[in-house]
């Protein structure tokens, strides 16, 4: 836990202070929703039409006369994301609208499966459950297997596990501990491409942090959610209207252009429209969005900043197609299948098992959703080029999609994840800038905490959000994560006798 500095619960002054909030993802409604519940005067701005970032969605109409909603694609809620499911129940108290899916099933197109489901969630039978129940892993990969270079993942800690892996790529440090190759490819490589990278592009340094969310250190396994609806009406519709009742600006397809120091010690925030004056600002921007601005913006925080945000690069293309299919897939297709050894394709996901608009389409048509996605693809592929191996990949995992008919397809080809390179680290944003009131959050942010994707997002908006309140003599959100450090005694002597 950690707890925020202590303060006034809010202000109650007659002039509260201002924020501009820049972006409106999950890192920006964060921040938003932190200041704005402690009678900050937040004003949101969001280039796109849509709140959710990343999560977004919007309404398509399709060839059958059907509305729906596109999004951004099928995301995986895991339990370990207090910070996230913290925001979530403001407007969700319960968590009513997010849905368990029962496992997390990987298939190998040489015939392998795995699953979580039957592995234990307590450290380290989590990690010693996977390795027993794997088919990855056999006794003589375990015997060939070299213990001492796996030592660093039994005791993660940040910033400590940077200082460690980060000047080795993910595919090296996997190399090093000869992990087996079915292990390496089915289990590992999933989790690397989560992160939108080829694993020779990623820190080690990433995913030894992944190992410990998931594995070494919490107790919530890999076990996830899903909302059970569109993201717009189970989590941001709600969250929106939250944000108007506490005053909150709301300013969806509002590009900010430029961010400039004003001489009172505020900023002066341009849009096409305008330019307004607020105390202090949040970034909560992909990594594109964030080098942009700060390129735009030449008077802002100092000169070494605004080259490190120059540096800052995205992650390669991506693909999420989605398929309306004249008939239904298998009975017993998992709402989600992690995939390897199947061309691009990295999972498929049957919206109709967990998401109440596509179930009742499927309903009324007799047809399956299905949601293909492919990470990491080349620069140059071409687009119809891979959207057509995608689909002849779906029909290997799912054969009976060879008879079906797409009724509808929609492909959202993005570019918008940050990439962790190797060496990296000290080139990402932190929370802080050289300009106090200046702020930066979003999930290419250094936290310092042992967090990933949405949950780096949500608690680096929280984060930005405090860092402000303090500041200003008000106390802010308090935050969790899983334990930084390993969480058994033995296995953190253990690492620390192998790193001796
Ligand atoms: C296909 C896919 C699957 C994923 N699956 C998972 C998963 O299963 N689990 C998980 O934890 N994470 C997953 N992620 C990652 C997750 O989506 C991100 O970590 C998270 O949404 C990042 O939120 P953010 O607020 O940091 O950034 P974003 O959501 O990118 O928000 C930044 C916002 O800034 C806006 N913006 C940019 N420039 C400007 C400007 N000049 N003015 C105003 N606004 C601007 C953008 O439009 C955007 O809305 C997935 C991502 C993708 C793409």
């Amino acid at each position: 836990m950690l707890p925020p500095r202590p303060g006034a619960t809010r202000f109650n002054g007659a002039r509260p202070p201002t924020t501009a909030v820049v972006g409106g993802g999950i890192a920006g409604l964060a921040a938003a929703t932190a200041l704005a519940e402690r009678g900050v005067r937040v004003t949101l701005y969001e280039r796109q039409p849509d709140l959710g970032g990343r999560l977004s969605g919007r309404p398509v109409g399709l060839r059958d006369g059907s509305t729906v909603t596109m999004s951004r694609g099928f995301h995986a809620f895991f339990r370990q994301y207090y910070n996230l499911r913290g925001l979530l129940r403001r407007t969700d108290p319960r968590l009513e609208r997010l849905t368990a899916l029962p496992d997390y099933p990987l298939r190998h197109s040489a015939g392998l499966h795995d699953s979580f489901r039957r592995v234990p969630r307590t450290p380290p039978w989590s990690a010693l459950g996977f390795v027993a129940l794997s088919p990855t892993f056999g006794l003589r990969d375990l015997i060939r297997m070299n213990p001492v270079a796996a030592l660093p993942l039994l005791d993660v800690s940040v910033p400590d596990v940077y200082t460690r892996l980060d000047a080795v790529s993910a595919h090296d440090f996997l190399r090093s501990i000869r992990f087996p190759e079915a292990a390496h490819h089915l289990a590992f490589e999933v989790f690397s491409r989560s992160f939108f990278a080829d694993p020779r592009e990623l820190s080690a340094a990433e995913m030894a942090l992944m190992f410990h969310i998931y594995f070494l250190g919490s107790s919530e396994g890999l076990l996830f959610d899903v909302p059970d609806e569109p993201f717009p009406t189970a989590l941001w519709d709600p969250l929106a209207g939250y944000l108007l009742r506490h005053r909150v600006e709301v300013r969806t397809s509002t590009s900010v252009e430029s961010v400039a120091p004003t001489r009172d010690g505020g900023f002066a925030v341009a849009t096409p429209e305008e330019t307004g004056r607020h105390d202090t600002v949040v970034l909560a921007l992909d990594a594109g969005g964030l080098r942009s601005l700060a390129g735009r913006s030449p008077t802002l925080a100092d000169a070494p900043w605004r080259e490190r945000m120059a540096r800052l690069r995205n992650a390669p293309p991506f693909l999420v197609s989605r398929l309306w299919l004249d008939r239904p897939v298998a009975r017993d297709r998992p709402g989600f299948l992690g995939t390897s050894g199947y061309g691009t394709l990295d999972n498929v996901s049957v919206l109709e098992r967990w998401e109440g608009e596509a179930a009742r389409w499927s309903a009324r048509t007799g047809g399956s959703v299905v949601e293909l996605h492919a990470y990491a693809l080349p620069e140059d592929a071409v687009r119809e080029v891979e959207q057509k191996r995608m689909l002849e990949q779906l029909c290997r995992v799912y054969p009976e999609t060879r008879a079906a008919t797409v009724v509808d397809e929609r492909h959202e080809w993005r570019a918008d994840c940050p990439l962790f390179p190797v060496g990296g680290y000290h080139d990402r944003p932190t929370v802080r800038t050289p300009e106090p009131g200046l702020v930066v959050a979003g999930d290419l942010v250094r936290t310092g905490l042992p967090v990933a994707l949405m949950e780096r997002a949500a608690t680096s908006g929280f984060l930005a959000a405090n860092a402000l309140l303090e500041r200003w003599g008000v106390r802010g959100q308090t935050l969790w994560t899983v334990p930084d450090g390993g969480r058994s005694a033995v296995l953190r002597r253990v690492a620390r006798w192998g790193s001796a």
